[in-house]
């Protein structure tokens, strides 16, 4: 067997002969790069996997529901950084037009369509979810 190129550093290494068709050489960052890979795609074309992170997560959260709040206090420039980055997202996100020019219609004259839904707090700044939403205008008053 002869030597191969990793798939992350792209340096040569002496595969394993134990390992079939082994990609990666044995440093940590690269083993790092490949086992995150393995966990991308089955989490992307693995439904069961998906479902078993989904439950382990959620058992965590329920034995260290106060983590992220020990954290947090534990370390305040994280939590500041948060909320200066979250600052910076809201201006954005209000500095966006929410809706294209277009797609405003004027008063009493919508028109059926597709349109972009997003979920917005009492502030007025929309949160994450959004969602495309088909509206059909059957009468018009
Ligand atoms: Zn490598």
């Amino acid at each position: 067997m002869g030597t191969k190129r990793c798939l992350a550093c792209a340096d040569d290494f002496d595969p394993c002969p134990r390992v079939a068709a082994q990609n990666y050489c044995s440093r940590p960052e690269c083993q790092r790069e490949r086992r995150s890979l393995w966990q991308k795609d089955k989490r992307a074309n693995d439904s069961d996997y998906r479902g078993n992170q989904l439950a382990c997560q959620r058992r965590w959260r329920e034995t260290h529901g106060d983590y992220w709040k020990k954290y947090r206090e534990q370390h305040p420039d994280y939590e500041q950084r948060n909320r200066e980055l979250q600052r910076g997202r809201n201006e954005a996100i209000k500095a966006a037009p929410v809706a294209k020019m277009d797609a405003i219609a004027p008063a009493g004259s919508l028109r059926s369509g597709r349109y972009r839904l997003r979920a917005c707090g009492s502030n007025g700044v929309a949160k994450m979810d959004e969602w495309i939403v088909q509206i059909v205008v059957l009468t018009r008053a």
